[in-house]
């Protein structure tokens, strides 16, 4: 029978071919827009998570190893007042930035374009080239879509480029990040630690990532709330029931394919 629609239960099309999809006149659909509040609260969850230690601290008190209280004991980052740097400031970025807002922080963001100057002012966003955003900021979170230009937008070279008392916050696609680079700046302390939901070879792990406590992992959970769950899942067949009617779906992500469809 011939596949006539993909709809994906997710933003990011990365794992489609769409440009064989369009070929064949096979539609493809996303869901945009409806899990950026949920993906923010993630990405915001695992910066305050590797700042504050606060994984760490849960395998501690579940080891028995709280004894007693400490001055010393699991000292971490402060995060309001911070600078935090967005690479990618769409949909999710922003809302992240949103969040920002109320932790007092500095927000840097990079990206191909500049938004709109009330944007900007409305949101305290600032624009800077993606080498200051990692000279700068305490905290760099990751809100591209994985495509052949942003796979490793983050490598040795840009790690080297942070501070070494940064974090690295990716609820992206793993593979904008150099995983094993990434590894070896976690290991030698290059960058002080990673909040990650996102994998290069996902679900595979990197085996150097196991052992390491500077960095908080989660299994790509980034949309998954039941609330945001639901509606990824109305919007899908909406967007299904949509291609299969012959009308052209709400979140289309090839309209060549529609319009070659409209030709026939
Ligand atoms: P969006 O609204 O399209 O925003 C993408 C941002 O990335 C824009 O600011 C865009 O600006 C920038 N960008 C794109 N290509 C770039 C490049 N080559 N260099 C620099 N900046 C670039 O997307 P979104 O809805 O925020 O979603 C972002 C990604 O998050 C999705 O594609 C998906 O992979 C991921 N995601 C993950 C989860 C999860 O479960 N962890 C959940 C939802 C989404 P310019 O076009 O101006 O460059």
């Amino acid at each position: 029978m011939e596949l006539r629609v993909v709809s994906n239960v997710a933003v990011g099309f990365d794992n489609i071919d769409v440009a064989a999809a369009t070929r064949r006149g096979i539609l493809v659909t996303n869901t945009p827009g409806i899990l950026d509040e949920t993906t923010a609260d993630l990405a915001f969850a695992l910066l305050l998570s590797a700042a504050r230690r606060v994984a760490e601290g849960d395998r501690l008190v579940r080891r028995g190893e709280f004894r007693e209280w400490s001055v010393h004991m699991l000292l971490g980052e402060d995060v309001f007042g911070r600078t935090l740097g967005l690479c990618g400031c769409g949909r999710i970025g922003q809302a992240v930035a949103r969040r920002a807002a109320g932790f007092s922080m500095r927000v840097l963001y990079t990206a191909r374009h500049r938004l709109h100057g009330p944007t900007e002012q409305q949101m305290g966003l600032t624009y800077v080239d993606k080498e200051t955003l990692l000279r700068e900021s305490d905290f760099v979170s990751l809100h591209l879509p994985l495509t052949p230009e942003t796979r490793h937008y983050i490598t040795e070279r840009e790690l080297a480029l942070m501070k070494p008392t940064a974090y690295l916050i990716n609820t992206a696609r793993g593979p904008v990040i150099d995983e094993p680079a990434l590894v070896e700046a976690l290991k030698t302390s290059r960058i002080a630690g990673a909040g990650l939901d996102v994998f290069e070879d996902e679900p595979r792990l990197h085996p150097g990532l196991m052992g390491l406590d500077n960095v908080v992992l989660t299994p790509h959970i980034g949309s998954a709330s039941r609330q945001t769950r639901t509606r990824m899942a109305l919007v899908a067949a909406e967007n299904l029931i949509a291609a299969l009617l012959g009308k052209r779906p709400p979140n289309l992500v090839n309209p060549e394919a529609f319009d070659r469809r409209d030709a026939r």
